[in-house]
């Protein structure tokens, strides 16, 4: 089913993030994790569905998305950086993305962070965010999504990972084998993971050697 929402707020998160808040349809509920098909409500944009996750509680009166914009694809996310309160979208029926199963590691690349902030949002809100622990991999400390947010709510269990600033406050590097062989001493856990298909790709090859079963979603080509 198709729902036309009106935004109703806009915000810089980062440099190239922008959230979102928008009309919540009467009876409209999503666990965090989840996500829908999202098209600009626009002249010729209304058949363009790209995915997005809720990443709001759900108990809130509007629904939000965090949207990472990529200047170079000339796609969706480059309009939806342009949209103006006022301006509407048009999002779909939810669909599962990554569920919640239990306390563990989540690891993230860019704004594979998003099914993340739902759910930590919701444990944190709940006061049930003991033993888990956050990886968040970005190019620099710019590109941080909530990096506030996010230290506050986790403290020591959120750990930055940078690609391509060398910053004293912050890790050097990828998420990679050596990383996490030096981060994770038990893997007889839960593992969320989200980002760029390599990234998902390695980390997954390595968890499974180790004998995990992560939960994952590919954001990125
Ligand atoms: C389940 C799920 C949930 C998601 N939730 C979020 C979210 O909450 N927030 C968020 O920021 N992102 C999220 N994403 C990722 C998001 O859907 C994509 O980043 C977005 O759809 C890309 O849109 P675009 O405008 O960049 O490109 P599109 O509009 O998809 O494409 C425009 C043009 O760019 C080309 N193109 C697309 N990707 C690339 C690339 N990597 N390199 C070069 N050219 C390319 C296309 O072929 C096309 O010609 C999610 C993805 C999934 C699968």
């Amino acid at each position: 089913m198709d729902y036309i929402v009106k935004i109703l707020e806009i915000k810089d998160v980062t440099h190239d993030v922008k959230s979102f808040r928008f009309e919540k349809p009467a009876g409209y509920s999503f666990v965090p994790g989840q996500a829908t098909d999202v098209s600009v409500n626009k002249p010729g944009w209304e058949d363009k569905k790209n995915p997005f996750t809720f990443t709001c509680l759900r108990e809130e009166s509007f629904l939000e998305f965090t949207i990472k914009r990529y200047a170079s694809h000339n796609g969706v996310t480059n309009l939806l950086h342009q949209l103006i309160v006022g301006d509407s979208l048009i999002i779909r029926d939810v669909w599962g993305a990554i569920e919640y199963k239990g306390p563990g590691y989540f690891i993230a690349g860019g704004a594979g962070i998003t099914p993340f902030l739902a759910i930590l949002r919701r444990l944190h809100t709940d006061n049930a965010l003991a033993g888990n622990k956050l990886l968040f991999a970005n190019k620099t400390a710019a590109d941080i999504i909530c990096n506030d947010e996010l230290t506050a709510m986790l403290g020591a269990d959120f750990i930055n990972v940078l690609s391509d600033e060398n910053n004293e406050e912050y890790l050097h590097g990828h998420i990679n084998e050596d990383f996490l062989k030096k981060e994770i001493k038990d893997f007889n856990t839960h593992f969320y993971v989200c980002g760029p298909d390599k990234m998902i790709a390695d980390i997954n090859e390595l968890l499974t050697k180790q004998g995990a079963s992560p939960e994952n979603v590919v954001f990125e080509k």
